[in-house]
């Protein structure tokens, strides 16, 4: 993959296509990978922490799921030209699981959510093979036991972050079938139609973020940490380190 760093962290310049074909050139070769989405939010919360740089670093897909990323990327005269929204790749990696005939787990959100967005995704995809789910409001060994039983080898999990990070980086090796893991915070209340996303119109210009604080304003303090972001890639605080 190639990569860029933006304030420490490496972010995957390649086209979304091109990271998908990795994707499945890793379950094909049974690479355990996990695949990280970076937006600012995360960046700011993290960027002083040398081991969990590293940790992200060390991975080998970190998506640019964020304007800001773009932006900052543009700052520098580099190549991260579009956002991958990571709900997006997800269902791109569903699609393409079909062909591959590749089993799919879904982790996360309360109970009967990830139950929900197994049917949504059933109709959409004719054939995908999701083979357990699981709400994520369960003791973790719990799951991972639950997981562990099924044949799976694609895991999405959806706890929200750091916690989905954490428990993919805990239970990594215990999950012995599982090839590709995918954190992906509040998608499946999305797929299961809980939680509405917002219009494509608001998702072209870049407003996501502005129609998620419209219908959970707390979020807007999580957003505030954009502005922090801004001013390092104005200041371009990273280049001097
Ligand atoms: N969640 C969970 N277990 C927990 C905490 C959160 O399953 O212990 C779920 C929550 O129900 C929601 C998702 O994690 O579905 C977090 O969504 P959020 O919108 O905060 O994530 P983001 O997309 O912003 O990372």
């Amino acid at each position: 993959m190639n990569k860029e760093k933006i304030l420490g962290f490496n972010v995957c310049t390649n086209s979304s296509e091109t990271i998908l074909k990795n994707i499945f050139k890793d379950y094909m070769n049974k690479n355990k990978v996990v695949i990280a989405s970076l937006n600012p939010e995360i960046i700011i919360k993290n960027y002083k922490d040398k081991e969990f740089i590293k940790k992200i670093n060390s991975q080998k897909y970190q998506i640019p799921d964020g304007i800001g990323i773009v932006y900052a990327s543009k700052k520098q005269n580099g190549k991260v030209k579009k956002r991958i929204a990571g709900i997006d790749l997800m269902q791109s990696i569903c699609a393409k699981s079909v062909s591959y005939n590749a089993k799919i787990f879904l982790y996360g959100a309360k109970a009967g959510v990830a139950e929900k967005a197994k049917q949504e995704l059933e109709n959409t995809y004719n054939n995908i093979k999701i083979v357990g789910t699981c709400n994520g409001y369960i003791e973790e060994e719990k799951a991972v036991e639950i997981i562990n039983k099924t044949d799976a080898e694609i895991l999405f999990v959806g706890l929200g972050s750091p916690k989905q990070e954490q428990f993919i980086e805990k239970y990594k090796n215990s999950l012995k079938n599982i090839v590709i893991f995918m954190p992906i915070g509040g998608s499946l209340d999305v797929i299961s139609k809980t939680i509405k996303r917002a219009p494509n119109w608001m998702i072209k210009r870049n407003l996501e973020w502005f129609y998620r604080v419209l219908k959970q304003p707390k979020r807007i303090f999580r957003h505030l940490k954009l502005i922090e972001f801004l001013i390092l890639v104005l200041l371009n605080k990273w280049k001097e380190e």
